[in-house]
């Protein structure tokens, strides 16, 4: 009988299996077969996540964070609404190469005594009164006082067997460009490109995250489109859209490695039941408009193992009562910062004639206004989200408002007005 399993050695998944294995007898199992290798994620990895990981990984260390990130382009297509770290303080935060990120979980897991399990994938999971019993694909079984399920988008369907809702889930595509150092310089000043298209996508951005002889770059939000169609897609933009081709240019990629994957959002309601708890993306507990999922990867994790610790000091079984700290704790830390995120999908998420020109303005607003630009610095940074500022993004969104042509400030304050009251 193991004290508690997880479900997935993604980011959420391993940052538990690192903290929980501290104190408890822990499984933890995911379906790929990450002796082979873990896939390579280039990610953008926010000042505001290091709380939640302090103790498990040094912030310092190049070979999980090849760089840290002081700059981040917010683009449309004529301009570059760029927040540099260096006009205000310290970087906005790290470059992750989550591969070895996440390799360094396991470890640190295996050294405190966990035992993991990689190429095998739970596909049932029974309720016994005293225990919960997994199930895997050869027929095999784990039994476990306390069940995390942190499957991101991959496993929906071992949550909805037990009750829990399911996030709203879209396709994202990526890429790797590679280049020497030097050339990925040239062509790229930023750390994080984040560009918006309708064209390219009614729900998520065009991304570059810059690592230092490689780049991710792909796009998030498509919906209901076959893998073939979403890689000849990105293909097409690589190749000919002009504002990126001066970042493409002369770096080497190969589309027959691009991955395709669901990505989900919009929190379920309730994230843990009797023995059960739900961590990170497979909660939807991802911002809505940036698609931040590590942040909330490493908040559910700190925030289950600061809650789950003191139970099995006390004999606890794990009620649906006991468990609740962990929603209650992981709204109050992370729901003031996802209100802004909220706003902006409801602004820019949607086939409406003026997004373009709105998020025109937004990118000048960012280039021409310190304030909001630091404002946004400060989110980065903030070691503390359960104290967001959500009047700096109303400043911000005030400011945003005022620069729209008067015939637009009539049609579209209704939805500003109820944007802001997100
Ligand atoms: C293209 C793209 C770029 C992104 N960039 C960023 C970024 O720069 N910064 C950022 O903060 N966020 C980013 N995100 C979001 C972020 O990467 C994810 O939200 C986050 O990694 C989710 O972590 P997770 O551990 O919850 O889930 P995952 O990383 O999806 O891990 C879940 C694991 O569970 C395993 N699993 C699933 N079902 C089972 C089962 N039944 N049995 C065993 N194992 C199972 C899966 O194989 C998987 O390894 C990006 C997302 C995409 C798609």
């Amino acid at each position: 009988m193991f004290d508690i399993t997880i479900v997935g050695a993604g980011v959420s998944g391993a940052t538990f299996g690192s903290k929980a294995s501290k104190y408890a007898k822990t499984l933890l199992i995911e379906a790929q077969n990450y002796q082979k290798e873990i896939p390579i994620r280039t990610n953008i990895f926010p000042e505001h996540n290091r709380p939640f990981i302090k103790e498990e990984i040094d912030w310092h260390n190049r070979e999980f964070f090849p760089t840290t990130h002081t700059t981040s382009n917010y683009m449309s297509d004529e301009l570059n609404g760029v927040i540099d770290s260096t006009e205000f303080g310290v970087p906005l935060g790290n470059v992750s190469y989550t591969e070895n990120l996440v390799a360094k979980l396991i470890n640190n897991f295996e050294q405190n005594g966990g035992t993991f399990k990689s190429n095998e994938r739970i596909s049932k999971v029974n309720r016994h009164t005293d225990h919960l019993e997994l199930i895997n694909a050869k027929g095999e079984s784990y039994n476990t006082k306390l069940l995390a399920l942190a499957t991101g988008s991959r496993g929906l369907e071992l949550q909805r067997s037990l009750g829990f809702g399911v996030p709203d889930s879209y396709t994202g595509v990526y890429v790797h460009l590679y280049g020497n150092e030097d050339k990925i310089n040239e062509n790229l000043k930023f750390n994080y490109t984040f560009h918006i298209n309708p064209k390219i996508s009614h729900n998520g951005p065009f991304f570059f995250n810059k690592g230092i002889e490689r780049v991710s770059a792909g796009y998030l939000g498509e919906h209901g489109q076959s893998k073939e169609e979403i890689i000849s897609k990105l293909e097409r933009i690589l190749k000919n859209y002009k504002p990126i081709q001066p970042i493409v240019e002369g770096l080497s990629y190969n589309l027959s490695s691009a991955i395709v994957g669901e990505i989900s959002k919009h929190p379920i309601k309730g994230f843990s039941h009797d023995r059960v708890l739900i961590l990170g993306e497979a909660a939807g507990i991802v911002t809505a408009f940036f698609y931040e999922g590590l942040l909330p990867g490493v908040a559910c994790a700190d925030i289950a193992s600061k809650t789950v610790k003191p139970l099995f000091e006390s004999g606890s079984s794990f009620s649906g009562s006991e468990l609740q700290k962990y929603d209650k704790e992981v709204k109050r830390i992370l729901y003031p910062y996802f209100k802004n995120g909220n706003a902006l999908e409801y602004l820019i998420y949607n086939d409406s004639s003026y997004v373009k020109t709105l998020w025109r303005l937004y990118t000048k607003l960012l280039k021409e206004n310190k304030t909001c630009r630091k404002y946004i610095y400060e989110a980065y940074i903030n070691h503390d989200l359960s104290k967001h500022n959500t009047s700096n993004d109303r400043y911000v969104g005030e400011k945003w408002f005022g620069m729209l042509p008067a015939l637009s400030k009539i049609t579209l304050s209704p939805k500003f007005f109820r944007a802001m009251l997100m």
